[in-house]
């Protein structure tokens, strides 16, 4: 826990692949962000789990890692995993999803947002007001079982879908408070979307029921539903209309690659999985072994993550000079993008994972010393 009144804890996974060489430059920039501003400081705890990890110990995700992580503030976590490392059974170690199940981190965030002036893959103008957040419910679904699918034989083999009542409430009520605040924000009235598959699956007319019967403690919010086939079209066709999408674990997983897909890339996407007493952030991409090694890893998914652990911690310790820390490092890669400077190549730059990180810490500082920044920040 906080050690004195602004000294922060962060548990710190480096992960395999491009895990190590997108986390060092990111508590670079956290800790001189920290040194720009003042008022807080982070002390990190580096933690062993991981497909290496497990590889030279038989052991993917240790308990004193999880108790650390449990015992820290905050936790950040780079890409873990790699398909050369594999269980007896051929499935890969997943440590980044077995936390989610023991610190109970159900709501799954992954904003799709464009920033005003960037490409993206969509020809339509209207893509610049892409600006939605997907809320993967993240510790029951397809994933509820995971260890526990069977194999019956080579001629059958079965998984299992879990919904409960209790974590789904939560999810809801998670995903109303969100578009609450983004209402308030925003200036417009906030819409809750849940999506489902509840014309086939028992299951999901279970979930949709949940859904909507908790609509009702959130009258300022519209609520309404889709299924997941259609949800997967228009967020191709018309993603602007979006505000909070909410769904089941693997859905969630594939829509969030969609939502990376209309930024441009899963370089961009962070995330944070969140629950009632800790929370993990980390990128929505994995490991990337096709690239892992050259230096040429986006940082900017796991900077963004980062500041998404800060404007979290902010709201949990009531400290506005974390928030403000947050929106500079937001509006620092935004400006970045949209100028292209220091853009790695799957933006269609030419730069090494260093220099993109190293450019964003450079208009951190431009921005924090420029008379604009509260403007900038806002
Ligand atoms: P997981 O299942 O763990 O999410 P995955 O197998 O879906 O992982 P990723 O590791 O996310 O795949 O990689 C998918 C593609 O995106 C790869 O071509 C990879 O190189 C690319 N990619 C992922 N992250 C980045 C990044 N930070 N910078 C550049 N390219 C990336």
């Amino acid at each position: 826990m906080v050690q004195n009144s602004n000294v922060y804890t962060i548990a710190v996974f480096d992960g395999d692949g491009i895990g190590p060489e997108i986390m060092a430059p990111t508590l670079k920039l956290l800790e001189n962000t920290a040194g720009l501003l003042g008022g807080f400081s982070f002390e990190f705890i580096h933690l062993p789990a991981g497909a290496t990890h497990f590889s030279e110990t038989g052991e993917a995700l240790p308990k004193a890692s999880i108790d650390a992580a449990r015992a820290a503030d905050a936790v950040l976590l780079s890409a873990m995993g790699l398909p050369s490392i594999r269980k007896p059974d051929g499935t890969e170690i997943t440590p980044q999803i077995d936390l989610r199940f023991e610190l109970g981190l159900y709501a799954g965030v992954r904003p799709v947002r464009v920033y005003p002036g960037q490409s993206t893959p969509l020809s339509d103008p209207r893509a610049e007001q892409i600006d939605f957040v997907l809320i993967r419910e993240s510790t029951e679904g397809l994933f509820a079982h995971m260890h526990e699918g069977q194999i019956h034989g080579d001629s059958e083999a079965t998984e299992t879908l879990r919904i409960t009542r209790k974590i789904s409430e939560k999810l809801f009520d998670f995903a109303f408070r969100l578009a609450t605040q983004r209402a308030e924000k925003r200036g417009r009235k906030g819409r809750v979307t849940c999506v489902d598959k509840a014309n086939v699956f028992r299951a999901f007319w279970f979930f949709r029921t949940i859904f909507l019967e908790r609509a009702k403690a959130f009258p300022d919010i519209d609520a309404d539903a889709a299924y997941v086939d259609a949800m997967a079209m228009w967020m191709v066709q018309r993603p602007w209309e979006f505000d909070v999408l909410v769904t089941e674990n693997m859905f969630g997983d594939i829509l969030s690659d969609l939502g990376a897909g209309i930024m441009g890339t899963l370089g961009l996407a962070p995330s944070a999985d969140i629950g009632d007493d800790s929370a993990v952030f980390q990128p929505c991409h994995g490991t990337a072994p096709d690239i892992a090694g050259q230096g040429i890893a986006n940082p900017l998914a796991m900077i963004l993550s980062a500041a998404m652990m800060l404007e979290w911690l902010a709201v949990e310790h009531d400290d506005t000079a974390l928030a403000q820390a947050a929106r500079l490092i937001d509006a620092a890669v935004g400006e970045n993008v949209v100028a292209k400077c220091n853009l790695t190549g799957d933006l269609g730059g030419t730069s090494s994972t260093l220099d993109c990180a190293d450019a964003v810490i450079a208009a951190i500082q431009r921005l924090a010393g420029s008379d604009s920044y509260s403007d900038k920040v806002a």
